[in-house]
């Protein structure tokens, strides 16, 4: 890598233009690089399906609910462990979407006006067949996935 480096600065003519907007796209390929390397190395994570140094199941939503109290410590662990066991991305998505549901949530008439309908999510988890609903941060924090 770095000799490539070197020698693309060698080969550069002595122009000043030329050479800064050489320069920046040198840059953006290398930012680029950085980029895919990262999604490289989050892909073999996810093939080994071991357990990640820094991926760890989130803290303890604050709800009302206290859903990591429903679900149950030992539950969340071996929830977050299967969902990092899934071999792909689409495994993975596949899990998410099975548990994620949106729904329509009627809101109150307004006079004159039709009743326009929020859409909401709803998460889910399955514990030994049994689903259970938790709040959005407790389902993200069990997996360890960021929001999309
Ligand atoms: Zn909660």
């Amino acid at each position: 890598m770095a000799s490539n480096t070197i020698k693309d600065e060698a080969h550069t003519p002595p122009l000043l233009s030329t050479r800064k907007r050489r320069s920046e796209t040198w840059l953006k390929s290398q930012e680029k690089r950085q980029k895919a390397k990262r999604d490289s190395d989050e892909d073999y994570v996810d093939k080994s399906g071991a357990a990640v140094e820094g991926k760890r199941v989130g803290p303890a939503c604050t709800c009302k609910n206290k859903c990591y109290g429903k679900v149950g410590v030992v539950n969340v662990n071996s929830l977050f462990k299967a969902y990092w066991a899934l071999e792909s991305r689409d495994l993975q998505s596949e899990y998410i979407n099975a548990r994620v549901h949106t729904e329509e949530i009627p809101r109150l008439k307004v006079k004159g006006r039709e009743a326009r309908k929020k859409q909401g999510k709803t998460y889910t988890v399955v514990v030994n067949n049994v689903s259970i609903k938790v709040c959005s941060i407790a389902f993200l924090n069990i997996h360890a996935i960021c929001k999309q």
